[in-house]
């Protein structure tokens, strides 16, 4: 594959399968720019490429259909996905979208019932309308998956860590009934990444990122990504990506890849700090209750260390009292930002119900247990103590 032939330039008498993931998120995709031999990765800002003779071109003609920057990232996330193929988009959601257009009017979808909150309006506001029906079920319990399949259930999509009741689905589960019923199943991976997750491994078709987050890591760009190693998905994705046009800038690229570099170690310590704090948080008085796959507490803390490497840098916590307590406790936060997103350096806390899955009709938010006390917290990278005594003083 090309990706594969640009990351064996880089290490050339090595066996890319025995690479660890630390060298990968370094290398793959990239080389040495043959024009001047520099290191990194040029940002190639061109839209369009020179051909010597009509249709005769150096392997780039219009940088919405290929473009050298975004083809480095794609081969380093595929390389890292333990994928064939790596498709680059201008966001998480585009990534969604444009994988979703691979339905048809009449398929239905299964789908996790916990999902981020502009997945879950994908679903109802975009392919409802085009006649694409979505189930959203509980995949904790695995017979309500297989009773759910239609037989014109054509997708099952799942979140795992999910956004934001850090739900933990068996993929190797699910991906064999999907398997057995013919149809892709498709994990996003944002909440894990490859570094502590790799779904392709447990027989999943395809996985999404929003690269927005963890992958980037350092909240300044948007970006998504599919990869699969299914030739035929692989093949109508990419067709799709240069249909519909959803792309990534060249220097978005570049900050993804840059990112990259370093998702070893972040995700290392993102890991050690949230465990931590999750453990303080279990004791304190203002919390009902705290929800991370690396307590013993957690549902699916068996399945998570089975599955995972480690249970992420995800926290949610549901404050004694509701909506109020929340509100004062999110007002009351220094050192953690109170804003949207996750997965960067800096330390972030919000209000899912108000905030990211606002999109969720309220009747569903508490059917999945999506309280009014609920606060998800994304551990940044700062100072244990100091996120502690943050959250300590704003508990109150
Ligand atoms: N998937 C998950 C799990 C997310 O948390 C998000 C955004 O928060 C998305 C997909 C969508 O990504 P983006 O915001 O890059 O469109």
């Amino acid at each position: 594959m090309w990706f594969e032939r640009a990351y064996k330039v880089v290490m050339a008498n090595q066996d890319d399968t025995k690479l660890s993931m630390r060298t990968l998120a370094i290398h793959a995709g990239q080389h040495p720019d043959p024009v001047h031999g520099a290191v990194m990765t040029p940002i190639v800002l061109s839209s369009t490429f020179a051909q010597k003779s009509p249709g005769e071109h150096q392997g780039f003609e219009y940088s919405r259909s290929g473009n050298p920057t975004r083809q480095a990232l794609e081969g380093c996330l595929a390389a890292l996905e333990g994928a064939e193929h790596g498709f680059a988009f201008a966001s998480g959601s585009a990534a969604s979208a444009t994988l979703l257009h691979t339905l048809e009017p009449g398929d239905h979808v299964l789908c996790g019932d916990d999902v981020y909150g502009g997945t879950f309006r994908l679903f109802d506001k975009v392919m409802a309308p085009m006649k694409i029906d979505t189930t959203f079920v509980d995949m904790q319990d695995l017979e309500r998956v297989q009773a759910e399949l239609r037989p014109n259930t054509k997708m099952i999509w799942m979140e795992t860590p999910t956004n934001p009741l850090l739900k933990i689905f068996d993929i190797k589960s699910v991906a064999a009934m999907g398997r057995d019923a013919g149809i892709p199943v498709i994990v996003d991976n944002t909440f894990a990444t490859p570094m502590l997750q790799r779904p392709l491994d447990l027989g999943a078709t395809a996985v999404i990122h929003s690269t927005t987050k963890y992958l980037n890591g350092h909240s300044d760009a948007v970006g998504g990504a599919v990869l699969t190693s299914d030739a035929a998905l692989a093949e109508r994705v990419g067709f799709l990506q240069n249909a519909i046009g959803a792309v990534p800038s060249p220097f978005d690229c570049y900050l993804v890849l840059r990112g990259l570099k370093t998702l070893g170690v972040r995700m290392q310590q993102h890991v050690v700090s949230a465990t931590e704090l999750a453990k303080r948080l279990e004791a304190h008085a203002a919390i009902e209750r705290v929800v991370y796959p690396g307590l013993p507490s957690h549902p699916g803390h068996e399945l998570a260390s089975r599955q995972m490497s480690g249970p992420g840098g995800m926290i949610t916590v549901i404050l004694r009292g509701g909506l109020e307590p929340a509100r004062q406790m999110l007002e009351k936060l220094n050192v953690f930002c109170l804003a949207e997103s996750l997965g960067g350096v800096e330390s972030l806390a919000e209000h899912p119900a108000i905030m990211t899955h606002a999109a969720v009709p309220k009747a569903q938010r508490e059917a999945i247990g999506l309280s009014d006390g609920l606060v998800r917290l994304s551990v940044g990278l700062e100072g244990i103590e100091d996120l502690w005594r943050d959250l300590d003083g704003a508990l109150g």
